[in-house]
Formats: structure tokens, sequence, C-alpha cells
């Protein structure tokens, strides 16, 4: 591997040799919410790096797009292409353990549901994950995915260091002291920069949680949110719209053996059924929503439970239902005036209805170019609108109330979940997003990674 500083001319490898890998014609690809899709022209599934440089070679020739796609857990298209797509499913094996610094190298591929498993093995953990985790090591970081903590960074701030395969064909490593300034763009990179090809990961020692969640109220959670942010590591809450109710979630580090007391209901999915038939009922009946998400509340999650297991079990839960989600971070100290906002304007707006529930969670300041928590500690308020039995339920009123809310309180968007912003309202939100550009077009001059999201981005 030959590092490249950020300004050098690479010489362009030696393919002088035949194309041998594959692509597939006529694949489909849709992601996991279904919510988007598209058709690549070829899709391919490389075993190696070399086969990798082979496609895009291949695309250079054929004057086409490359897009790799991970998991396909984004709910955007942003992920989305109609010329060649790579799946990494084949690149995903662990390629190195420091015990010593509690460092994890990785191929861009590998699923944190595979990763998760293998640091057990070595008596190590990441310090924080996402809710789920059929997703990939490259595809979690290029999104900006985050959990809650106050104490805590979003995903790509436990990452040291990403080796990236650039449009030329030659590889760009970089971290803390290696090309520092593609590493901040590289660790929330938007799959704009190049093709990531191995990760490495800073993890801490093993660890089991407790969690214990609780009700309360709106008002309550939020005139003790200080009290909450300081009493636990990983404190978030569940506001249920159209009612006061709020569900307390605390999970911590313990010593604690592993224990369980969720309820029968929600373990054996009879709740996922009724509600599913309950929101398609609600399409035709809005009204009901009103009815659905106080009465879930009542049954599902007004005792206190507590659970204790290891971290990554407590951290990804099994998410059921597809949905259409947007989830901006706002600075921490808007968290009380936007939701009080997003309530009212709800009971303004009889006809406009949210599904439950709404998700509240907080992540430390960082210094990643496109981090929503760039240099600000933040709350992220995630809100969703189920699609029962994959049928779409009117969202464009909620949506367009949560987004000028959001915008009004300095927020920005999350990378991975829709949102209707352009350069221009991207350049105001994000202080970090000339440099990102300048960074792209250096080591993509061709835009051989853009699609149709990334275009609405940067032009
Ligand atoms: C059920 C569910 C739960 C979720 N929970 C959370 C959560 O708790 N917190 C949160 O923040 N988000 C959450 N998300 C969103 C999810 O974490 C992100 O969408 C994440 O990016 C998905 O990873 P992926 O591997 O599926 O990436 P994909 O969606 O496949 O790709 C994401 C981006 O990464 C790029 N990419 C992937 N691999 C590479 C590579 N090797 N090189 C270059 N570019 C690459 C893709 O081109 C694309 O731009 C959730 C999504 C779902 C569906």
């Amino acid at each position: 591997m030959i590092p490249i500083p950020l300004g050098s001319t690479p010489a362009p490898p030696d393919l002088s040799f035949p194309i041998q890998v594959q692509g597939q014609a006529g694949v489909k690809f849709q992601n996991w919410a279904g919510t988007y899709g598209s058709s690549p022209e070829l899709f391919f599934r490389p075993r190696s790096v070399e086969e990798i440089r082979e496609i895009l070679e291949l695309a250079r020739q054929r004057g086409k797009r490359v897009k790799v796609v991970g998991g396909g857990h984004s709910p955007s298209d942003i992920a989305c292409s109609e010329d060649f797509m790579i799946h990494m499913g084949k690149i995903n094996r662990i390629l190195q353990v420091d015990k010593e610094r509690l460092q994890v190298k990785v191929e861009a591929g590998i699923l944190l549901s595979e990763l998760n498993p293998e640091l057990d093995k070595h008596g190590m953990a990441l310090a924080n994950l996402g809710a789920v985790s059929e997703v990939t090591a490259a595809g979690v970081i290029g999104t900006g995915t985050h959990n809650t903590g106050i104490g805590h960074g979003i995903l790509p701030t436990q990452v040291v260091a990403v080796s990236l395969l650039l449009a030329s064909g030659e590889i760009l490593e970089c971290s803390e002291s290696v090309n520092p300034e593609v590493f901040q763009a590289a660790r929330l990179h938007l799959g704009c920069l190049g093709i990531v090809t191995s990760v490495t990961f800073q993890c801490v020692p093993q660890f089991r949680l407790r969690e214990v969640a609780f009700p309360s109220t709106l008002t309550q959670v939020l005139d003790e949110l200080e009290e909450h942010l300081r009493r636990s590591q990983y404190f978030r809450f569940l506001w249920f719209p159209h009612s006061e109710n709020v569900r307390i979630i605390y999970q911590d580090p313990t010593s604690k053996p592993p224990c369980s007391s969720s309820s029968w209901f929600w373990d054996y999915a009879i709740g996922y059924y009724l509600l599913e038939f309950l929101l398609w009922i609600s399409s035709f009946i809005p009204s009901l929503v009103v009815w659905i998400n106080r009465v879930f509340f009542r049954l599902l999650f007004n005792s206190r439970v507590e659970n204790v297991a290891r971290s990554h079990r407590i951290f990804s839960y099994e998410c059921r239902f597809r949905q259409h989600v947007q989830d901006w971070a706002i600075p921490i100290e808007k968290t009380k005036e936007a939701l009080l906002e997003l309530k009212a304007a709800l009971e303004r707006n009889p006809g406009m209805v949210a599904h439950f529930p709404v998700e509240i969670r907080f992540s430390r300041r960082d210094e990643i170019l496109l981090s929503p928590c760039f240099r600000r500690d933040c709350c992220y308020i995630n809100v969703i609108m189920y699609r029962p039995y994959g049928k779409d339920i009117p969202r464009i009123r909620y949506w367009l109330a949560y987004e000028e809310i959001m915008r009004k309180h300095g927020g920005r968007p999350h990378w991975a979940k829709a949102h209707s912003c352009t350069r221009k309202d991207l350049e105001k939100m994000y202080p970090a997003f000339p440099k990102f550009c300048a960074i792209r077009e250096k080591l993509d001059p061709t835009g051989i990674f853009l699609n149709a999201y990334l275009e609405k981005v940067f032009f």
C-alpha cells in the first residue's frame, strides 16, 4: 500500500492485464425499509481489493460511476446507483487485533453483527453502537451513525485509521498522524472520497450494560434533563407524540450478572402484529393514531424493566417495522424548546399525525468535518412514520413542520436519512463543508463516486 499525500499526483496502477471480475446485470437494489431503490447496470461482489481496482478500471473505460453498498440500511437514496454497484460482503475479514492498544483493523465490508462476537473472543468491545448490527464498518461511519451518551461521540469518533482506494486506483492511508486532514473527512465519508477498504477502530475492554427503563412525562424529563444526562452514561428517552408520555432509558456499565425482565407481550411479538394491523387501519382513520400512541404506551411502556447483558446486545435491538425516518441534530441547549414546539405544532394541527416513538439521543462534540456534532454537543431528535404492510402513510405536513423547527434551532440533518437540504443549506449548517468539498474534488476529480443523492449535496 502506498500512502499518497494529498496534492501529489499518483502514478496510475498497471492494469494492462485483462479484466477478470464479472458483474451481474438485472440486479435490483432496495434499501432495508423498501423506501428507495435502483437498478444498477452491473452489480459486483468482489473478493479482494485487486478486484475492486479492476471494477474501477472498467468503470473508467466505460465512463460509468461506481457506488458501494454496505448493509443497505440507509433510509435514503445515498447508496443507490444506476451505473456500477459494488457489494462488499466478501471483503469482511478481521485483519489485525492489537490487544495492547485495544484496536482492531477490519475489512470495510464486515458487518457489525460479525465483528461484535469476534471482539467478544478477544475481551474487547466498541464503546458505543447504533441500534442495528446488520450494517458494515464502512457504511456506519460513512453516514455518521450515532447512538446516545453525552460523554460519547458518534460512531466515527471510534475510528483511528481508514484506508481509501481512490478513483486513481491508489490506496490512501489516513489517521490522526498520516494525512490528518483527509482523515477528518474520511471518518464520515458519505461514500464519495473513494472506496473504503479497511477501518481501524479504537475499542475498550469488554463490558456488560445494565438497562433500566421506566415511564415519565415530557415536562418532567425536559425539566430534569441535566440530571438525567449526569446520572446515566447512555441516557435517552422515547416520547409518545399526541401525549405527555415518555419512557426513559438508562444504560450503564455494570458487574451484575445477565438478567432480563422484558414483557412477555413484547417478546412474543403479539404487540408488533397488533400494532402493524392498527397502524394499517389508521391509514383510513388518521385520528386513531392518537389512541394507538396512548394505548400502546399503557400496554408496553408504562412499567419498569431491567436487563443486563453484553454491551452490544443491549445497544442493538431488532427493528421489525419498515419506516420513513428523519433524525436531525440540534445544539443540546435547544432540546427543550424544540421538543415543546414540535408538541405544540401537533396540537395546533389535529389532522397531522405522528407515530411513536420520537427518540431523543445525545452525542458529544467532535472535529469530524461533516459530523452533525462538529464542535458542539448535540441532541438528536428522531421522528418516524411506519409503513404498515408496506403502505405509506401521509407524512409531508409532519415532516415539513419537523424540519422547520430543526432548521430554526440550528439543526443539521443525519446523512443517512432523507432530508430536503441542498448545498446552499448545508454550507450554512456545516462550517467545514467547503473544506470537505475541496478534499472530495481533489480525491475524485471526475466524480466517479457521485450519485443523485450526492449531486444534491454538492451541486
Ligand atoms: C433499523 C435501522 C436502525 C438504525 N439505527 C440507527 C441508529 O441507531 N443510529 C443512527 O445514526 N443510524 C441508524 N440507522 C441508519 C444506519 O446506521 C446508517 O444508514 C448506516 O449508514 C447503515 O450502514 P450500511 O452498512 O447499511 O450502509 P449503506 O446504507 O449500505 O451505505 C451508507 C453509505 O456508505 C457508503 N459505503 C458503504 N460501504 C462503503 C465502502 N466500503 N466504501 C465507500 N463507501 C461505502 C455507501 O455508498 C453509502 O453512501 C438505522 C437504520 C435502520 C434501517
